[in-house]
């Protein structure tokens, strides 16, 4: 499968798993004929700040895939917010955005958030898999960084700045691979995973492919877990949807059945799995809904071209 078609199918699913997981976001767990309702209803889909953050990333990374000036990253991600505030933020990046309007620059107003911890929340690992289409990011360690310093702006706990790093990579790795298959989803996971420094998301990436490996459902592994806003939570659950699917509705599908952060665990997973199988087995009149569709295919083809 052709490259841009990968990078089509991450920006694609990522908006995907967002916009079908938003109506459930906050359940303890989903049915999945609830899903597959949803799936097969009519009218526009909107996606909620993942895919906005995500769409404000990859328009920034055009101009400077270094991100050398993160702070016009975290001013873009400002007015984004500005514009749309009814997206369904949580309640971080806009304390950081008041925080930067006082005066602080944007990595030290993440960092004075949650008593000077920084929040340790998806909002990071939700919005980056643009980095993982950059030529660039096929070499881990690139990705990592940009990862990194795409997080800092609004999340500086090691935690949102690991998760953020986990998507990056595994987008990364299977975008520029040309072999399809579970085998090689595993092989990119456990790289990314040892890769990690030793954390919470480590801990728990070991621990979803453990029960993954020994024959458990990502059910399983994901309550293992846990479903909330933590990177430490979500961020594995997500890998877990991945681990578990063949396709990326399914896969998607499977993140919303966990419940908790649905629309996020779901954006994730629809990500990693829309670099690993492309948009090849999703019906086109569900990406027909997606609002804003053109706009992600053409940033996603310019993106994996740099
Ligand atoms: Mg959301």
């Amino acid at each position: 499968m052709p490259r841009r078609e990968r990078a089509r199918g991450v920006l694609l699913g990522l908006a995907l798993g967002d916009a079908l997981g938003a109506p459930f976001e906050g359940r303890s767990r989903v049915a999945r004929g609830q899903v597959e309702a949803w799936r097969d209803a009519r009218g526009l889909m909107r996606w909620t700040d993942d895919t906005h953050m995500a769409l404000t990333l990859s328009r920034r990374l055009l101009v400077d895939p270094d991100l050398a000036d993160p702070d016009a990253l975290g001013a873009a991600f400002a007015r984004a917010y500005t514009n749309e505030p009814w997206r369904g933020y949580g309640s971080g990046p806009p304390q950081v955005f008041a925080l930067v309007e006082e005066g602080l620059g944007f990595e030290e107003a993440a960092g004075s958030l949650f008593g000077g911890s920084g929040s340790f929340g998806n909002g990071a690992a939700m919005r980056v898999a643009p980095v993982g289409l950059l030529s660039a990011a096929s070499d881990p360690v690139v990705a990592a960084r940009l990862a990194a310093i795409q997080a800092r702006v609004t999340h500086t706990h090691a935690d949102a700045v690991d998760g953020a790093t986990v998507i990056a990579q595994v987008v990364a790795g299977l975008t520029v691979t040309d072999r399809v298959g579970g085998d090689e989803v595993q092989q990119v996971v456990r790289a990314t995973t040892e890769r990690l420094p030793v954390g919470a998301v480590r801990e728990r990436l070991v621990e979803v492919m453990n029960v993954v490996a020994s024959g458990g459902v990502p059910q399983e592994a994901a309550a293992r877990c846990g479903t909330g806003v933590a990177a430490a939570a979500s961020v594995p659950a997500a890998v877990a949807a991945l681990l578990g699917g063949r396709d990326p509705l399914e896969v998607v599908t499977a993140a919303i059945g966990f419940g908790g952060d649905t629309d996020t665990i779901a954006a994730m997973a629809g990500a990693m799995a829309g670099a690993a199988w492309g948009l090849e087995r999703v019906p086109a009149g569900l990406l027909d809904r997606l609002e804003a569709r053109g706009e992600l295919e053409e940033l996603a083809v310019a993106l994996s071209s740099t």
